[in-house]
């Protein structure tokens, strides 16, 4: 059985006394496929040296992430360009609108999000996007781009039914992770209406721990209780769900 995170930030320093036992927790565990998501410039070495120490598990993606959209966003955007020129990386990501934390670079936010939109459609590579507080801004900017070439994952996914249709119809898959678990998450309500076909895992590790460990620190292996979460939605067997979720995955990444 191999569980897919499609979106974990193992290299994030909240995992750094104990990386190794984490990693190893989650290969017991079955999950042994983590797709690593960029925030920016100053994470790019610690995603290398981690793809270097577990290089058949790590895969990395590289991007822009909205909320360090700031001043310097054409520098960055620069490097990420010189990146994708320079080697493989299986997604564009993570890139989005975020308006909860700050408002003060919206339109900044929204030209590094189209400008790495259309560096993937080029390339033919799948985004990975984050939406905070942002579902009409980052829908506009996705149904102006939208075509065959634009594909991916919508991260941490915690719309309504017709915010998840409309994703799905933009070639998006849902990134369902801790919040299907949460008492007050809402998505375990409707989320049975979303074909199975729809749906990737991940589990944003070190933030939003699925419960019984809501509130602290998440790992990749806690995806086990969020597959137990889709069993009772959906009504599958939990190797159904690891199966189909990581064929998803491999349906998105290529790998
Ligand atoms: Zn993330």
């Amino acid at each position: 059985m191999t569980i897919t995170d499609t979106h974990s930030h193992l290299y994030s320093d909240q995992f750094d006394e104990d990386r190794k036992e984490v990693v190893q927790r989650a290969i017991d565990a079955g999950v042994s496929r983590f797709f690593i998501p960029a925030i920016d410039s100053d994470f790019t070495q610690s995603m290398l040296d981690l793809e270097a120490e577990f290089p058949d598990n790590v895969f990395l993606m590289m991007g822009l992430h909205p909320t360090h959209v700031k001043e310097n966003v054409e520098e960055e955007l620069a490097l990420i360009k010189t990146w994708i020129d320079k080697r493989a990386f299986y997604a564009i990501g993570e890139i989005g609108i975020d308006l909860y934390w700050d408002k003060t670079f919206i339109k900044e936010q929204q030209y590094a999000f189209r400008t790495q939109i259309q560096w993937a459609k080029e390339r033919k590579m799948p985004i990975n996007i984050h939406c905070r507080d942002a579902f009409d801004e980052v829908f506009e900017i996705l149904e102006e781009e939208k075509s065959d070439d634009l594909f991916g994952i919508f991260h941490c996914f915690t719309g309504n039914l017709e915010q998840a249709k409309q994703a799905v119809s933009l070639n998006m898959k849902l990134g369902i992770g801790g919040v299907v678990t949460f008492k007050n998450g809402k998505i375990d309500k409707f989320l049975a209406e979303i074909p199975i076909s729809e749906i990737v895992l991940e589990t944003d590790a070190p933030y939003l721990a699925p419960t019984p460990y809501r509130g602290k620190r998440n790992e990749s292996g806690y995806l086990t209780n969020v597959i137990d979460k889709l069993v009772d939605i959906y009504g599958l067997s939990f190797e159904e769900i690891a199966a189909i979720t990581t064929q998803n995955s491999k349906d998105i990444f290529g790998i």
